[in-house]
């Protein structure tokens, strides 16, 4: 097994032109460098985990891209430019204390093509996010544990709730890069030791 390392500077998540020499960086799924020959064959390493709610009978599985840290990154040699998202990241925002019921949600951000409901249906509900851009929570009608959300500030992207990934483990290996709301972190909650801060979005 190899070791999951730091995969994108610091700072660099929203930076739109990262040149070539700045994606020195390892696959998410499979660690190895990442390069254009990588990105090639991306599809080689992906990975599926799957996910459910509370009663277990909304199911999801979402497939992993090795490089899903960046926003809107070309690179030399590739077909076009691709789109990626900074996978893990928590957010403070009021609309997540009313999905969790806690200080914060944990997040990965996968492209909405990448999530695939697998048994049970969701309900959804939309409501207007307080930085004024529609959310849209995706949930089960059963037990009503949210799954996921969508949201005008992230478009194309579906928000999984770490949370609700079936792997044990799933929460220890989606240690947030980005800290988003954290200018609504409660006080006695500490920032997360190398996590980027972004007052809001
Ligand atoms: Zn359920
Ligand atoms: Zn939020």
């Amino acid at each position: 097994m190899l070791k999951r390392t730091s995969r994108l500077s610091r700072g660099a998540y929203y930076s739109g032109n990262l040149s070539y020499s700045n994606f020195l960086i390892n696959c998410a799924n499979c660690n190895a460098p990442t390069g254009t020959d990588h990105l090639k064959a991306r599809n080689n390493c992906a990975t599926m985990p799957s996910g459910s709610c509370l009663c277990h009978k909304l199911k999801y599985e979402y497939t992993t891209e090795p490089l899903t840290m960046a926003r809107n990154v070309s690179l030399p040699g590739t077909a076009s430019s691709l789109t990626c998202v900074h996978t893990q990241a928590t957010c403070h925002c009021l609309s997540c204390r009313k999905i969790t019921g806690g200080t914060n949600s944990v997040n990965l951000l996968v492209p909405e093509d990448k999530i695939r409901v697998t048994a049970g249906s969701t309900k959804q509900y939309t409501e207007t996010h307080e930085n004024g851009k529609k959310l849209t929570v995706y949930f089960c009608g059963e037990c009503g544990s949210v799954i996921y959300k969508q949201h005008e500030s992230f478009p194309g992207s579906a928000v999984i709730l770490a949370g609700t990934l079936d792997d044990p483990e799933g929460l220890e290996k989606s240690k947030p890069q980005v800290e988003l709301y954290a200018k609504h972190r409660v006080s006695w909650l500490p920032v997360l030791a190398g996590a980027e801060q972004k007052p809001e979005f």
